[in-house]
Order: C-alpha cells, then sequence, then structure tokens
C-alpha cells in the first residue's frame, strides 16, 4: 500500500508552542527531516497539518492540509480526524491509520528537527520553554541535561516562586527543590516549566488549567469527559466561595479513576496537575473553603470595596464615578458605600484623591454605621 507521512504542526501544547517555534526558526530543517523519515519508512507522499488560519507554503511536493489546534491531534487517528473537520478523536496507539487511502505515519516537527540534529551533529536538543509572568523564552536544551542548570544557565530563578508547573496541562506541580531531580528528554511531557509569583492566587490559577483541560478533553470516553467537567466545576466553585472541602476528597478520588480508566495520554496524566496542585497549595485552597477568602486578593467573589473613614474628606468625588449609585454621602460627611448596590467594579477607586476607597480581601475596617461628619468618627 502507498504511505504518507504527515508532519502534524497542530498539537502544541499551549505552555510550549514547539511546533509554532520550530514552524518561525527551522522550517528547512524541519522539511529534511520529513525527507529523511520518508525516506526511512518508504512514504512517496509528504504532508503537513497546520493549524487553521496558517498560510504557511510548502512548495509544491508536500500536500498542506488543516485543522483545528489541539494536543489530542498528537495521535494519528484524531489528526486525520481533525483534517476531515470533525472533532480530535484518538485511536488505539498503533492501529493503522489511512490518510486518502494511503497508510498514514505521523511525525511531530521536532521528531523531524530531532533526525536532522541526529544525522548532523550525532546527538539532538530538546526544544524547551520557560515561561515567566510577561514573557516565554525558547531554549533548546541538550538532551539529558539536569532541568536545574539549564534554568541556570538562563539566569533564571526558581526560589521565591509562589508556584512551578513542569509541562503544561499534562504536567505537575512542583515544588523548587524537585527541581533537581528532573532531566532534559526527548520524549517527556515536560516539556515547559511556567513560574507563578506571589501576587498570583493558586485556587484561580488552578481553575484556568482546569478549564483547559476541560476544554481539552475530546469527550470520546466518559471518565475524562465527565472528570474534566467535574474538575472546571468544583475549582471554579472554590473561587467563588461555593466549594466544600469534601470536594476536594472528591477531585482525589476521581483522579485515581481516571488515570487508570482514561483513554489516551491526555487523560491518564491530566488528573495530576490537579491533584498535585490541591496538595501544594493546601492553604490557599483551605483559605477559599473555609474562609471565604482569597489570600492574594484576586478572587471577585471574596473581594469588597470600603471607604476608609479617617481618611475621607467628604468631598463627593467618588459620588458620579460609582454606575451603581452605590456610594452615599453628603459634603463634609464620611461617605459610605453600601454593598446591596456595589457590583465590585472598582472604578471608585481611581477617582479618589485621598486613596480612601480601598478593596479589601479579608476583614473589613471598622466602617461607620450611619451617615457621620468628616472628623467624628
Ligand atoms: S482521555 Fe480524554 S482526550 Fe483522551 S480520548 Fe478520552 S475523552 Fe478524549
Ligand atoms: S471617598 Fe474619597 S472621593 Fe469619596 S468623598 Fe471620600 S475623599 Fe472624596
Ligand atoms: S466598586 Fe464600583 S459599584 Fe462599587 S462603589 Fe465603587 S464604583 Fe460603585
Amino acid at each position: 500500500m502507498d504511505k504518507v507521512l504527515l508532519c502534524n504542526f497542530c498539537a502544541d501544547d499551549q505552555y510550549a508552542k514547539i511546533s509554532k517555534y520550530l514552524l518561525e526558526a527551522r522550517k528547512g530543517k524541519v522539511i529534511e527531516g520529513m525527507r529523511l523519515k520518508a525516506a526511512e519508512i518508504g512514504a512517496e507522499e509528504l504532508a503537513v497539518l497546520l493549524p487553521t488560519g496558517s498560510t504557511e507554503e510548502f512548495g509544491p511536493e508536500i500536500m498542506v492540509y488543516h485543522g483545528m489546534e489541539s494536543m489530542i491531534t498528537a495521535n494519528a487517528g484524531a489528526a486525520v480526524e481533525v483534517i476531515k473537520g470533525k472533532l480530535p478523536r484518538p485511536t488505539v496507539p498503533d492501529t493503522e491509520v489511512k490518510l486518502s487511502d494511503k497508510e498514514l505515519t505521523v511525525i511531530s516537527p521536532e521528531g523531524a528537527y530531532v533526525l536532522v540534529q541526529q544525522k548532523e551533529l550525532g546527538s539532538a536538543s530538546k526544544v524547551f520553554f520557560i515561561n515567566t509572568k510577561n514573557k516565554s523564552e525558547v531554549v533548546e536544551a541538550a538532551v539529558g541535561s539536569k532541568l536545574s542548570e539549564v534554568l541556570e544557565g538562563q539566569s533564571v530563578a526558581v526560589s521565591d516562586r509562589k508556584g512551578i508547573l513542569l509541562g503544561g496541562i499534562r504536567g505537575r506541580f512542583v515544588r523548587a527543590g524537585e527541581l533537581s531531580e528532573y532531566t532534559i528528554e526527548q520524549n517527556s511531557l515536560y516539556d515547559s516549566i511556567t513560574f507563578f509569583e506571589k501576587e498570583d492566587c493558586m485556587v484561580e490559577e488552578l481553575k484556568k488549567l482546569a478549564q483547559q483541560i476541560q476544554g481539552t478533553s475530546c469527550g470520546k470516553c466518559v471518565l475524562c469527559r465527565e472528570g474534566s467537567l467535574q474538575y472546571m466545576t468544583i475549582v471554579e466553585e472554590m473561587t467563588a466561595g461555593k466549594a466544600k472541602m469534601t470536594d476536594v476528597d472528591l477531585i482525589k478520588e476521581i483522579s485515581e479513576i481516571i488515570e487508570i480508566g482514561a483513554y489516551c495520554t491526555f487523560g491518564q496524566k491530566m488528573p495530576q496537575l490537579i491533584t498535585t496542585g490541591l496538595d501544594l497549595f493546601k492553604d490557599e485552597v483551605e483559605a477559599h473553603i473555609k474562609k471565604k477568602n482569597c489570600p492574594a486578593g484576586v478572587c471577585s467573589a471574596f473581594a469588597s470595596y470600603c471607604i476608609l473613614p479617617k481618611q475621607c474628606t467628604g468631598c463627593e468625588e467618588c459620588v458620579d464615578e460609582c454606575p451603581e449609585d452605590a456610594i452615599e454621602g453628603k459634603k463634609g460627611f464620611i461617605h459610605m458605600i453600601n454593598e446591596d448596590f456595589c457590583t465590585k467594579c472598582g472604578k471608585c477607586v481611581d477617582a479618589c484623591e485621598e486613596g480612601a476607597i480601598i478593596k479589601v480581601t479579608g476583614a473589613r475596617p471598622k466602617l461607620p454605621m450611619k451617615l457621620t461628619k468628616v472628623g467624628k468618627f
């Protein structure tokens, strides 16, 4: 049977856009690697799968397909599904998959790049992403090197970080001290490191990750489909002050089942992201659930605005700024925010030149209960 080799640029993890990087920086090498692989397996036809909307050109020899981006398309069957415009449903690894009636072999851009490196240098590097608050850096690190040394080489400090995520949504949260245990490996799922800072709320970050997990699950198997929905719902409830401690136990219970029973690697690996996050950020999780408090002051459900009575000069400047008419008071009197009407938009804060309006996430300061003259509280 005729054979086709497909290089898939759609399977990036959003924390490690390796295919995108190689397309921009190493396109020629990737094409060369595709040719090497095609010669090795006897494929007569070359093809690429690009994200929908990409206008990248590959010349007359290479067939170009487009499809949705999803890391699930790393599976050959799922890649063919997105080429057909369908959702990326994976097939069992090593099952024979066809594209246009030809036997299909899928290679990642990095896999193709590695073949060229091995031919030219006798060794290969691993494309690795270092994500901090404001930037994403790419390094091509030697396979086998210690991750801690790679970070040192890039002058990336790991101490004082609030959270460290190794790998994307198939990864896990780790402590800084554990990084020395990890080495750069070619086929590792840990192809990125993402740092979170003290101003980040790790429950809010877990919520965003759970939403990404739910959005990535293709829905083929019930454990991953329903489990990812449960994760998202529970962590969303944590940030909204509606979760219970028993929900944390529930997450741990369902995670064990998903890890064993999910159909593909994504489903088997993604629970560890949530469970390691819940363990490492236990104090913050408990503060959200038990104390209804967001220690980082990020989750708006726990925030409120108030006017510091000793700083308010009764100038009335804030009153017109409030779209909800939630600020009460009159000239020369301490102003007050009516929580029944306040939508926590924060617009009034900048209107007060005295800095009297503050956002509070924990206990509120003592406030007047009735209209009080400035200086009399
Ligand atoms: S584990 Fe998740 S992503 Fe994988 S096949 Fe099942 S539903 Fe789809
Ligand atoms: S809160 Fe600020 S802006 Fe509003 S009346 Fe008091 S001093 Fe003026
Ligand atoms: S936070 Fe928004 S709604 Fe609340 S008092 Fe200030 S301006 Fe009004």
